[in-house]
C-alpha cells in the first residue's frame, strides 16, 4: 500500500511477482459491491453504564458487544491511535484493550494484517468481532470469499474518512515540538452529546494542558464535517445502504428528541440497525435501555444512511495548496461556507425573524383582547 499526495493508501501492484489471476479485481468492493439491504430491526439504544456511555461517541454500543465476544474468550478488532496518533485496525483478546477502540476517530485507519488475523482466528474456531467503516467490512467480506458462522461484523453510518496526511500536519501545527501528547477525544461530551467537544490533552514542561473546543469552532473538524478532506471513493460510498453486508450498524441517533423523546439526555444514544438475526443474537439487553423505532422514521435526520457526502467545491483547490500554503490559513479559508449554505442560512434566519415578529403581533392582540 503506497499514499498519494493526498496521504490515501492504495494498493500497488509488484508486476515482477503479479502472476495475472485477476484476483484482486474479482473482490474489489469497488467493481463489484453487494446489493443494498434494509435493517431486521431499527432500535434507540443506551448503554447503562455512565462511563462507558459518556467515553462512547453515542450510546456505548460497541462496548457490549465487545465485553460479550471477550466473554466468550473471542477476538476484537477495532481502530486505535499508534504512537504517532494516526489511527489503525488492530485486535484484542482482553477488556483493557477494548478502551482503546472506544471513541471515533476521525481519520482514516490502517488495515495493515487485520484481514489476515481475522482469517486465522476465524480458522482457529475463535468467534471474532470486526468493527470498522462499511467500506472496510465490505472488504473484509469480499477477503474472506464466504461466510463465517463465528464471525460478527459491525459497521457505522460513516460521513466518510479524511486523509491521514491532513491529520498529521494538523497535529503539528497545533502541539509544537517539546509538548508531547496524552489523549484526543473526537467526541469530548463535556459540554454535552449533541454540541460535542473535540479535544487534546498533552503535557509542556511537565505540566498537563487541554485544548477543548467546540466540534463546529475546530478547523480541522470543520473541514472533515464540509467534506473537504475525505478519501475521494466517499463521495460515492459503494458500501453504505446495508452494502457492507455488516450484521450490525451503529449510528449516532440524531432527531432522538423528535423520534423517542425518553431516550434523550443528551448524554449519547445510539441508532442501530440489525441487518441479520446473527446481529440480533449478539445484544446482550440486560446492559441497556432499548426502544424500537422504524427506518423510515430515522433516516430524515440522518441522512448520511443513504446519501454519500456531497464534494466539497474546495477540495481540489486545498490539496494543490496542501504544502505551500500555512495550513491553518488554507483550513480557513476551505471551510468557509458555501454560497449555497449561505443562502439557506439567510433564508433560516430570515423565516426565525417572521416568525418572532407574528408571535409580537398575535401576543399584543392577545393583550388586548385582554384588556
Ligand atoms: C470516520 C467516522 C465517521 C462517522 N460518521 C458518522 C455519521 O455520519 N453518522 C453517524 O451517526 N455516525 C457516524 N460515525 C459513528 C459514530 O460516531 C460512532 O462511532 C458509532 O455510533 C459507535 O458508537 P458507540 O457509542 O457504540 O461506541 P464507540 O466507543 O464510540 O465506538 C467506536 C467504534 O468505532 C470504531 N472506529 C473508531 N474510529 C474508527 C476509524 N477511524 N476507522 C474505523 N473504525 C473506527 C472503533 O473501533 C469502535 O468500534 C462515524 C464514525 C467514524 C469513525
Amino acid at each position: 500500500m503506497a499514499a498519494d499526495n493526498e496521504g490515501f493508501l492504495y494498493p500497488q501492484v509488484n508486476k515482477n511477482i503479479c502472476i495475472d489471476c485477476g484476483l484482486c479485481e474479482k473482490v474489489c468492493n469497488e467493481l463489484h459491491p453487494f446489493d443494498k439491504r434494509k435493517p431486521l430491526k431499527t432500535l434507540a439504544i443506551i448503554n447503562n453504564n455512565e462511563r462507558i456511555r459518556l467515553k462512547s461517541s453515542s450510546g456505548g454500543v460497541f462496548h457490549i458487544l465487545a465485553e460479550k465476544t471477550i466473554n466468550e474468550r473471542g477476538v476484537v478488532f477495532g481502530a486505535r491511535f499508534d504512537k504517532n496518533w494516526q489511527v489503525v485496525i488492530d485486535y484484542t483478546e482482553d477488556m483493557e484493550g477494548i478502551e482503546a477502540f472506544m471513541g471515533s476517530k476521525y481519520v482514516q485507519a490502517r488495515i495493515e494484517d487485520a484481514y489476515k488475523n481475522v482469517k486465522r482466528f476465524l480458522h482457529e474456531g475463535r468467534q471474532v468481532l470486526f468493527s470498522g467503516t462499511p467500506c472496510q467490512i465490505a472488504g473484509l467480506h469480499q477477503y474472506l470469499h464466504k461466510p463465517y458462522e463465528n464471525l460478527l461484523s459491525v459497521d457505522f453510518i460513516c460521513h466518510g474518512t479524511p486523509s491521514p496526511k491532513v491529520w498529521g500536519m494538523y497535529l503539528d501545527e497545533v502541539i509544537k515540538e517539546g509538548q508531547r501528547i496524552n489523549n484526543i477525544e473526537f467526541r469530548n461530551k463535556l459540554n454535552g452529546w449533541k454540541k460535542f467537544g473535540f479535544s487534546i490533552n498533552y503535557n509542556r514542561d511537565g505540566e498537563s494542558l487541554s485544548l477543548l473546543s467546540p466540534f463546529d469552532k475546530d478547523l480541522y473538524m470543520n473541514v472533515f464535517l464540509k467534506n473537504v478532506i475525505l478519501r475521494p471513493s466517499c463521495y460515492s460510498c459503494q458500501a453504505r445502504c446495508g452494502q457492507s453486508m455488516s450484521d450490525i450498524t451503529m449510528a449516532d441517533f440524531w432527531g432522538i428528541n423528535g423520534i423517542v423523546p425518553k431516550m434523550d439526555d443528551d448524554k449519547g444514544t445510539s441508532l442501530i440497525f440489525l441487518n441479520t438475526e446473527k446481529g440480533e443474537a449478539m445484544l446482550k439487553l440486560d446492559k441497556c435501555r432499548v426502544s424500537e423505532t422504524s427506518y423510515e422514521a430515522v433516516i430524515p435526520k440522518n441522512p448520511a444512511c443513504i446519501h454519500s457526502p456531497g464534494i466539497n467545491p474546495m477540495r481540489t483547490y486545498f490539496f494543490q495548496h496542501l504544502g505551500s500554503t500555512p495550513l491553518l490559513k488554507l483550513m480557513k479559508r476551505c471551510s468557509k461556507p458555501t454560497r449555497e449554505e449561505r443562502y439557506r442560512k439567510l433564508k433560516s434566519n430570515i423565516k426565525t425573524l417572521i416568525n418572532k415578529a407574528l408571535q409580537t403581533v398575535h401576543r399584543g392582540r392577545g393583550g388586548e383582547n385582554r384588556a
